[in-house]
């Protein structure tokens, strides 16, 4: 895949990266609780038998990475995640009567924070109490984000045993000086082994985190990490930016700046890791951050038309809702968005009082779903069929979204994106801009004074 700079740098600017449309800044409290069980109660009765995908937010880290841009934790105390544990299965309890039975769970994901950090023991208690509430289809696709740092040998043979299928692992970089920066010491040896492990006890797909932009970042340091990662061979590749928000997030203060790659060193950076990994390594660039094999799920869904995002990223399970277990963790149902509250406190309190931890959401309206019918097709298919939208939507493209199609068009003199009469179509140079493409339909975008808007990443 060949990266033009000059195109990355001309387009690169803050947008969202639509893991949902409208993105969740604009969540607001008038969604919570009530409405919450009001929509649950509705999308179960309408579809008895519609797929879940379940998310469970795991928030403790043993140490702060200082780029971490996640909601976490840190602490070194069992007996506080002994205590999350017994209240995030109080909320599974609380939640899976509420869905029908008959619902089969394709997907579970553990994120966090560091879902590792659970004990062995813990992780097969949890991956049974679910397996005791919901109705798992056999081949849900079930994967956990692991820390190599901590992890045994035993976590990966539990992870097997409750079904994971699929472990995410941190990597960033394997460079001693990069990761001293970024306080996050790995030596290389334990990500190599926690890739064994998992092929010992079969499961069936690897994916190793990296990350771009970090302090002292070289092309030699970026070769030496790519080429770590290619030799392990994992089915998957994220490929973070890093975004680097000190006003937001105050711990990157203890990154020191100085150290950081320019704004075109960063984009050379991306550009080297990039051309790696889908030239001679053969991954496909799939979006956004992320690479897979030819042949992995992903790939092909992305070839069938079946590819969809969620909060969780790319995803090959369509049309699941997605019911999130633990403190900040994001509903995402197609009538609603609920997020969890933030705060662990009244996470506990509210628990204690046998009620749901919802505190803000968005219900989207049928111009909503709309676009972001058209923004998700161009996320994950890079193509939109005009004559598709008409006919589920009852709109006529071209006039409904003659502002998109203008902002598009300097877009399209530049080569990235195709307008044609039937399709819009993102070319490849585009794909690696597709947020700027997708953005030209985000109305909350457009609309809003400038003051008003959110802060996101970088498209690049
Ligand atoms: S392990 Fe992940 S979630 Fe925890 S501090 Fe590091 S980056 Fe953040």
């Amino acid at each position: 895949m060949n990266v033009d700079l000059d195109l990355l740098r001309q387009y690169n600017q803050s947008l969202p990266r639509y893991t949902s449309y409208p993105t969740a800044p604009h969540f607001g409290e008038a969604v919570g609780r009530e409405t919450f069980r009001a929509e649950v109660w509705r999308a179960n009765t309408a579809a008895p038998q519609a797929p879940l995908s379940l998310y469970l937010h795991l928030p403790f880290c043993r140490q702060l990475c200082y780029y971490c841009g996640c909601h976490m934790k840190v602490t070194h105390d069992p007996a506080r995640i002994a205590k999350y544990l017994r209240y995030l299965k109080r909320e599974i309890d609380l939640l899976a009567p509420m869905l029908s039975s008959d619902r089969p769970v394709t997907q579970v994901h553990w994120g966090g924070g560091t879902p590792t950090l659970l004990s062995p023991e813990q992780i097969r208690e949890l991956g049974g109490h679910l397996r005791d509430r919901f109705r798992m289809a056999p081949d849900a696709e079930m994967s956990i984000e692991a820390d190599p740092r901590g992890l045994t040998e035993d976590h990966i043979a539990a992870a097997r045993e409750i079904g994971t299928n699929r472990l995410s692992l941190g990597v960033q970089s394997f460079d001693p000086t990069v990761q001293e920066a970024i306080n996050r010491v790995q030596p290389e040896r334990l990500t190599r082994t926690a890739v064994q492990w998992a092929r010992d006890h079969g499961i069936e797909s690897v994916n190793l985190d990296l990350v771009y932009g970090l302090p002292h970042q070289t092309p030699d340091t970026m070769a030496d990490t790519l080429g770590g990662v290619v030799d392990l061979a994992p089915d998957r590749i994220a490929l973070y930016s890093y975004a680097h928000v000190p006003s937001v997030l105050e711990h990157q203060r203890l990154i020191p700046e100085e150290a950081l790659p320019a704004p075109t060193e960063r984009l050379r950076l991306f550009k080297q890791a990039l051309e790696r990994l889908t030239t001679t390594a053969g991954y496909r660039f799939i979006g956004l951050d992320h690479f897979a094999k030819p042949d992995d799920e992903l790939a092909l869904a992305q070839d069938n038309g079946t590819l969809r995002r969620n909060f969780q990223g790319y995803s090959t399970r369509a049309g699941a809702d997605v019911y999130a277990f633990g403190l900040s963790g994001i509903h995402q149902l197609s009538g609603l968005y609920a997020q969890n509250t933030k705060n662990l406190p009244t996470y506990y309190d509210q628990i204690d009082q046998d009620e749901l931890t919802v505190y803000r959401g968005y219900r989207p309206t049928q111009e909503d779903r709309l676009r972001r019918h058209v923004i998700m097709r161009l996320m994950c298919n890079a193509e939109v069929q005009k004559g598709a939208v008409e006919a589920r939507f009852n709109v006529d493209f071209d006039a409904h979204f003659s502002a998109a199609l203008d902002r598009l068009r300097p877009l399209e003199q530049d080569g990235l994106v195709a307008l044609g009469p039937d399709a819009i179509t993102v070319r490849p140079p585009g794909r690696l801009l597709v947020r700027n493409v997708a953005a030209a339909f985000d109305a909350y975008l457009h609309d809003a004074a400038p003051d008003a808007q959110p802060a996101y990443s970088e498209s690049v």
